[in-house]
């Protein structure tokens, strides 16, 4: 299946950046100007040997099948205490755009740049529960990104105001047909 499609807003920092630390994440960051984006994964390694901090691997997507792991290459690591940091292990160097951009997005979005993220980069899940990666069905896990059990395990209220419910579904699968009803 391509998903390449699904794109679902998460539509504070603090949902994206509970997201980012779920453990199983899928993003994708776009420009909404230029319309650039660049995909990540974002997971959290379990050996952090001698590491006293939750760190996480950061990997890029660099070919077009979003499903599978080989089109994702690892970049750097990222926690919560540190923010982003190219890794030399990478075999994409420090100077490449996506390195680039994950620097310029994870430091703004973490706060570790005394600037923001500029207001035209919007940061979107893609349908799939960043704690276990597993589908996402109801309105309530979309909009947090993560599913019942999981948002349970994490403390993440998993709850919706109907209005940014409604928008979402709508910009996301109703475009262009603005007769359609939900019966
Ligand atoms: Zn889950």
């Amino acid at each position: 299946m391509n998903n390449q499609n699904n794109l679902f807003p998460l539509s504070q920092d603090q949902k994206i950046i509970d997201y980012i630390f779920g453990g199983n994440a899928l993003i994708t960051v776009r420009n909404e100007d230029s319309k650039n984006r660049f995909t990540f994964k974002i997971k959290k390694c379990k050996n952090p040997k001698a590491i006293k901090i939750d760190l996480y691997w950061v990997l890029v997507l660099t070919m077009p099948d979003n499903n599978d792991e080989k089109s994702y290459k690892f970049i750097g690591a990222l926690s919560r205490e540190e923010g982003f940091r190219h890794s030399d292990k990478s075999y994409i160097k420090d100077n490449a755009k996506s390195v680039n951009v994950a620097y310029y997005y994870f430091n703004r979005l973490l706060g570790y740049s005394k600037f923001k993220l500029h207001d035209n980069i919007r940061t979107y899940h893609m349908g799939y529960c960043g704690r276990c990666g597993r589908l996402l069905t109801v309105p309530e896990s979309i909009d947090s990104g993560f599913g019942p059990e999981c948002s349970t395990l994490l403390n993440i209220p998993h709850e919706v105001r109907e209005a940014e419910f409604k928008n979402t579904l709508f910009e996301q699968n109703y475009r262009g047909t603005e007769d359609y009803q939900i019966k």
